[in-house]
């Protein structure tokens, strides 16, 4: 099961058709005497499990691949990595292309009119996360450069800008996934660049990813669940000497996450498996998660992006109903359409740099930009 992987049905097979190949071959070693070999194979097996659990913990048929897929991704390397399932959760999913405007012709610009809800227009509010001077290089690329910020409380602010600008490289290093180079990230007031993620994420700041990243074979309930805080059965010595006491908790936080459910409008799909659900559902259950971690600050990467027209409305909804239960919300998103109706304020970003901010239409407005990437 190591080595085949257990979140598939072929794992276990392949695994220990491997290890019972192997088996027979060790017993065939002449020159070498048994207690040995004996000890040599103890030794192999424990290597090949550590290397197993360092470099790929699912096994060699990971959770949810065929064998089918497994070979493509051996005869074509590359097929699999992160990189390509960023590229392509974001530009096709399930047969859904992506409705991009800052890349798609005009006649896509004119047809993505979505039913509009009430916008957010107060730009008011005490200043909730401060970026100052921020950098990121990646070698002789830099991704962010010199990037000043601020978000107010219990407002929808947007960054836009090309493929490559850099919105993805600013999420990760507000957020601790990636380390800063220079500049400084301010929450609430307190400095906490350089911090972990799960150490920002408890101060009150998280973000969700443009590939969702769920645990699909768990149910959409479940998903929302382990989002949750300081739950007592996350500790050992509570789970086995205060069963009650874990049951009780665990009671409260399927209520929590049952409302939650109901708050983004998926508490009929609590007990489906998340990887049954359509990808405009899975982008919700990603926004419950962050919800459920009762953070202030959530930072939404593409929250529309691959999915169909028609289950956007149900997402603008939710993101749109955010403010009003005290959250700070920044959105990454391609589709203007749909920045126009979330944000009140948008920063349009360019090569790393800041170079427009404004309402949507103001940035409409700004010739070189409908040009150069509006496509007006
Ligand atoms: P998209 O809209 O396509 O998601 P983006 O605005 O989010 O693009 P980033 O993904 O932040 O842009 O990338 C900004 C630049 O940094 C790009 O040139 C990208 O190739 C580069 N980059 C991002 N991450 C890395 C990395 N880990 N290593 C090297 N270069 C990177």
């Amino acid at each position: 099961m190591v080595l085949g992987g257990l979140g598939n049905i072929f794992g276990p097979a392949v695994g220990s058709t491997l290890v019972g190949v192997f088996n027979p071959l060790f017993q065939r070693i002449q020159f070498i005497s048994p207690d040995i070999i004996g000890l040599l194979q103890v030794i192999i097996y424990s290597s090949l499990l550590i290397i197993m659990l360092r470099i790929m913990p699912q096994g060699l048929l990971r959770e949810g691949i065929s064998v089918k897929k497994w070979f493509k991704i051996i005869l074509f390397r590359g097929n699999g990595t992160t990189k390509d399932l960023k590229t392509k959760n974001s530009s096709k999913r399930d047969g859904i292309e992506r409705i991009s405007i800052l890349n798609a012709p005009q006649s896509d610009v004119k047809e993505s009119k979505l039913r509009v809800v009430e916008p957010v227009i107060e730009e008011e509010g005490k200043v909730i996360l401060k970026i100052e001077g921020l950098v990121k290089r990646f070698g002789g690329i830099t991704a962010v450069n010199g990037l000043d910020l601020q978000l107010r409380e219990k407002n929808i602010a947007a960054l836009i800008g090309p493929n490559g600008a850099g919105k993805t490289t600013i999420f990760n290093l507000i957020t601790g996934f990636l380390p800063v180079d220079e500049g400084r990230v301010f929450l609430k007031g307190a400095d906490i660049t350089g911090w972990p993620p799960n150490k920002i994420a408890k101060s009150g700041m998280v973000r969700t990813f443009q590939d969702v990243r769920l645990f699909y074979r768990t149910s959409t309930l479940e998903n929302v669940m382990v989002a949750m805080r300081d739950l007592p059965g996350e500790n050992l010595d509570s789970l086995f000497f205060q069963p009650k006491r874990v049951y009780e908790a665990e009671l409260k936080t399927r209520e929590k996450a049952l409302n939650i459910l109901k708050f983004v409008g998926l508490l009929e799909k609590a007990d489906v498996l998340t990887g049954e659900l359509g990808f405009g559902e899975q982008k919700l259950v990603s926004v419950a998660r962050a919800l459920a971690t009762e953070a202030d600050i959530l930072l939404l990467d593409e929250p529309c992006s691959g999915v169909d027209r028609s289950q956007m409305e149900p997402i603008l909804n939710a993101i749109l109903e955010l403010p009003k239960l005290g959250k700070t919300i920044l959105v990454v998103e391609h589709n203007l359409e749909v920045v126009r109706q979330l944000a009140s304020h948008v920063y349009f970003l360019e090569q790393g740099q800041l170079t427009a901010e404004g309402s949507m239409d103001e940035l409409m407005n700004q010739e070189r930009l409908a040009t150069a990437y509006f496509g007006l």
